[in-house]
């Protein structure tokens, strides 16, 4: 039986459903029997904090800064998410992403819940001292609401090991004569990070990609081997993921960030792409590659598109226009709702976020219970229980995928099935059982 979509949030009745609900909604009508509290229960936030609070410059002027941390669900453990800096950030699209964070955790079977957080400001307007005093701060007015067995924090946009570090300090300072280093996971090695986090996250999308062409080689995308590669973002994770490729034999033929992109038709010389970043500041001018926006690097002639910026990158504007044969979704939420539905008629594959870009939360996890064990594991014993989760999982959702289209009835108008909805209905049924197991309080 389909049931009806749920309810919305009740504090966001003004607002249109964010992508992760319009995600949610799509999903569960493919699973029956859960009970529409628990998805009402499942559409909200468990809890949304904001705070505002006042930052002395450099210049001795003062600023208001304003912050979020959404903990969305808690049924599988802690909460588990990472801190965005960003002058664009809502509570609205924190607490979409703290969901998806629920749902990635539960699909890649680690214990934790889904969180979330942001400050409102410009990283790039701002000191190294002055970020260090919003760290610093945002994290005092949490206050008791973050820890190590509660809401563990992680490196997310324009936020890295350096952060991490104040964060951990600063916990720590509240909280003496503990040991507080599960707090928070992308520390730097020296105060209990782990090896392999850096590049998890890339490297994961290349394992998720790699299974998922063994499972389902598409018509004309076999395997990596000799695809070209098309990466959106250059940061931490776009940079790992389009060198992870390239070892794999793919040819990388554009990338790009924020100041826009290059493109070289034979391939790009990617250590000549790190330099020229490091020296400048961007990919942007590298000498021999060819000048070209965001807009039309997402819809170059490309065997596999890695979205690797931010949210919403491919929509109903864009969709028709995508060429690539497979979207490996590293960032999260690059692909909105409406524009999946013309990607799955298209006959595009998307590995969804959750899947895709688990391989970071993953050894997050193995940080954390590093940490809560003191242990230091081997890069190479990391990097092989990251591999066996993400294929395990991608093995999971394709069966899934399968399965729900031989059960859908034929009144749908098609019985085709994204990656995304197999992986959320794997999710959600996870966190619904645990939720029901556990027993609903009191
Ligand atoms: P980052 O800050 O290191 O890199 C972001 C990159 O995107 C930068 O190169 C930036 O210039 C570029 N960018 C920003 N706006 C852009 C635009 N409009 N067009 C093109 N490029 C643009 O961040 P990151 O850690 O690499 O995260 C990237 C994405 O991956 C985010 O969606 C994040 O939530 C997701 N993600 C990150 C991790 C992780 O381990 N860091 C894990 C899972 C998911």
């Amino acid at each position: 039986m389909a049931l009806t979509p749920p309810t919305l949030d009740q504090h966001d009745v003004e607002e249109p459903p964010s992508h992760s609900q319009i995600q949610f909604a799509r999903a569960i009508s493919y699973i029956e029997g859960l009970p529409l509290g628990l998805i009402e229960f499942f559409q909200t936030s468990k809890r949304s904090v904001t705070v505002n609070f006042p930052i002395e410059m450099e210049d001795g002027s003062v600023q208001t800064f304003r912050g979020f941390r959404v903990l969305h669900n808690q049924a599988l453990g802690p909460g588990k998410g990472g801190l965005r800096y960003h002058p664009h950030i809502t509570e609205t699209e924190v607490k979409s992403l703290a969901t998806l964070m629920t749902w990635k955790c539960a699909l890649v079977d680690i214990p934790f819940g889904g969180a979330k957080g942001g400050v409102v400001c410009n990283p790039k307007d701002l000191t190294q001292t002055e970020l260090r005093r919003i760290t610093r701060r945002f994290v005092h007015e949490l206050g008791g609401l973050i820890g190590p067995n509660t809401d563990i924090l992680a490196p997310d946009v324009y936020t890295n090991e350096q952060t991490m570090a104040w964060i951990y300090d600063t916990y720590s300072a509240l909280h003496p004569g503990a040991n507080n280093r599960p707090v928070v996971t992308g520390k730097p090695m020296e105060l209990g990070g782990t090896a392999g986090r850096t590049e998890a996250t890339g490297l994961g999308c290349l394992f998720a990609a790699q299974k998922f062409l063994e499972l389902e080689p598409l018509p004309a995308l076999k395997r990596i081997k000799g695809a070209k590669v098309v990466v959106q973002g250059f940061g931490h994770v776009g940079s790992v993921a389009a060198q992870k490729f390239h070892e794999a034999g793919a040819t990388i033929i554009a990338v790009s960030d924020s100041r826009g992109g290059i493109f070289a038709m034979d391939g790009l010389d990617l250590d000549a792409v790190v330099a020229h970043r490091h020296a400048n500041g961007t990919v942007s001018g590298l000498s021999g590659t060819t000048a070209i926006t965001n807009a039309d690097l997402l819809t170059l002639d490309c065997d596999i598109l890695i979205p690797a910026a931010l949210e919403s990158q491919i929509t109903s504007h864009n969709a028709a226009e995508i060429k690539a044969r497979l979207v490996v979704e590293a960032a999260n939420g690059p692909i909105t709702p409406e524009a999946d539905l013309i990607l799955l008629e298209r006959g595009i594959a998307v590995l969804p976020d959750i899947l895709a870009n688990a391989g970071g939360v993953t050894v997050s996890y193995f940080e954390w219970v590093q940490n809560t064990e003191n242990e230091q594991w081997e890069l190479d014993d990391i990097n092989r229980k990251m591999r066996h989760k993400i294929e395990r999982s991608v093995q999971l959702v394709v069966d899934r995928k399968k399965k729900l289209q031989l059960n859908t009835p034929v009144r749908r108008p098609t019985s085709e099935i994204d990656l995304r909805t197999a992986a959320l209905v794997v999710a959600i049924e996870r966190v619904a059982h645990a939720t029901l197991q556990r027993g609903i309080w009191p």
